[in-house]
This record gives C-alpha cells, sequence and structure tokens, in this order.
C-alpha cells in the first residue's frame, strides 16, 4: 500500500495552517489560539493534575501554542503535526524560548503504530474538525496514552447556533479566525465524539464548553458545549 495515500490527512486543511512565522504572533491568524490557551493549559491541569515529569503528546500541535505552554508546566513534551511549516515554526520558537520540546513530523496513527501505551497525557485539540477520519484520530490517540492515563480533545459542535457563530460570525464578522478556516460539515457534535471515544475504549469524564463573551471580547469555561468545546477521557479499565 502507497502510504502517503493511506494518510489520513488533507493538504489543504494543512495548507490553512502553514503561516509559518505568524505562529506566534498574538494579533495574527491565530491570536484565538492564543487567547483561549491559558483556559484549556489550566483545564488540563485541573483535570489531569501536576504535569510535572509526565509525559505528554500534542496532537496536530501547528505552532506549539499549547505544547509549550504545557512544557513550561513541567511536562516532558513531544508535538507531531503533518505540516512543514508547522513543525518549523514550533522548533524555532522554542528554540527561541530556550524550551526543550521534541517536535516531529509525523501522523499520529504512524506515532500510536511504534509508542502506544507511552504517554500519561495525550491532547489534540482544534484538530479533529480539519482530518477525513476524525474516528482514526481518537483511536490512535487512544492507543498512544497510558492505561492510567489521560487523554483531551476538542473541537466544534455542528447545529445552527455553531455555523452562525461558529463560522459566520467568527470568521466574517468578527475575524476572529482567517476566512475559510473552518468547514462546518466536518463539525463533530458531543454524540459523536462520545461514540467514538467509546469505541477507541476512551470514557468520558468531563466535558466544557469555550465561550465567547462578545461585550468583554473574552472567553471563558462555561458548560455551554453549544460552539466550541473539550472533552477529557480516560481509557476503561
Ligand atoms: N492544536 C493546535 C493547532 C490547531 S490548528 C492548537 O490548538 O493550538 C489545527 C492543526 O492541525 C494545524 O497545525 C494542522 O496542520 C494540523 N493538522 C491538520 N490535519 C492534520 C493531520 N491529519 N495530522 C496532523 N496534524 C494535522
Amino acid at each position: 500500500m502507497n502510504t502517503q495515500q493511506a494518510q489520513n490527512v488533507d493538504r489543504q486543511e494543512l495548507h490553512k495552517f502553514d503561516a509559518g512565522g505568524r505562529w506566534w504572533d498574538q494579533q495574527g491568524p491565530y491570536r484565538t489560539l492564543h487567547q483561549i490557551n491559558p483556559l484549556r493549559r489550566d483545564w488540563i491541569v485541573a483535570r489531569s493534575g501536576p504535569l510535572k515529569g509526565l509525559k505528554v503528546l500534542d496532537v496536530g500541535c501547528g505552532g506549539g501554542i499549547l505544547a509549550e505552554s504545557l512544557a513550561l508546566k513541567g511536562a516532558t513534551v513531544t508535538g507531531i503535526d503533518l505540516g512543514q511549516g508547522q513543525i518549523e515554526a514550533a522548533r524555532a520558537h522554542a528554540r527561541d524560548a530556550g524550551l526543550e520540546v521534541d517536535y516531529q513530523l509525523i501522523s499520529v496513527e504512524d506515532m500510536a503504530a511504534g509508542r502506544a501505551g507511552e504517554f500519561d497525557v495525550v491532547t489534540c485539540m482544534e484538530m479533529l474538525e480539519h482530518v477525513p477520519d476524525p474516528e482514526s484520530v481518537i483511536d490512535a490517540c487512544a492507543r498512544l496514552v497510558s492505561g492510567q492515563g489521560h487523554a483531551f480533545f476538542s473541537t466544534l459542535n455542528r447545529n445552527p447556533k455553531s455555523w452562525l457563530l461558529g463560522v459566520v460570525a467568527a470568521e466574517y464578522v468578527l475575524r476572529m479566525v482567517p476566512a475559510g478556516t473552518h468547514e462546518y460539515a466536518r463539525f463533530i457534535r458531543p454524540s459523536e465524539l462520545g461514540h467514538w471515544l467509546r469505541n477507541a475504549g476512551l470514557g468520558l469524564e468531563d466535558m466544557a464548553g469555550i465561550e465567547y463573551q462578545p461585550l468583554q471580547r473574552s472567553f471563558r469555561l462555561s458548560d455551554n458545549v453549544d460552539i466550541n468545546y473539550m472533552v477529557h477521557a480516560r481509557p476503561k479499565p
């Protein structure tokens, strides 16, 4: 089998995230990821406990916004992505920041074939809605996490409200993310995500919404999972 063809990746989707030099521009195309990062980092730490000394894998790491913030919490972090520009931007920034993060250009499925059960924490944020087969990514993440470990996913819900606010408002009115970033049809309902987690042998532990507050122009964690949301899952005993 041609491994290139077999890869679970959409090159056009990768291309949306290869604005290499701009990954760490706080006002740049990925500013919303910078804005939500403290919230999700703190939620991950609250759910999994202190990260010091733990092995973390960040899947679809992009320029390393989350990966670096977890390394700063004392974790030994590996970040993987299939975008060459993304991995280069991530490596350059970690080097400049004096941080050790192991960034690799490899698919999560290939990673799972070699390093099953190796990671205490696996994170996969804002990535599932960009891949052809999200269930395969979840299954690979489930294989990579250790028996006592933690897995975290985030994505966009699929309903009329998430189309209006997550696509129309975010991309064209408020311009929180570049136009064309998201395809509504690829959004994932919590019920679908829950089904894939169960199929992968993971049990759902908790869920949290990342809610935008237009008046404050900031995000907060909430019970409202209508638009952007995160899940915490663990291997079932
Ligand atoms: N997880 C990071 C970046 C999110 S942007 C964060 O939340 O800050 C989505 C990322 O997913 C991009 O970096 C893109 O290159 C990556 N991506 C898309 N398809 C992928 C695939 N099949 N395998 C690995 N990474 C992928």
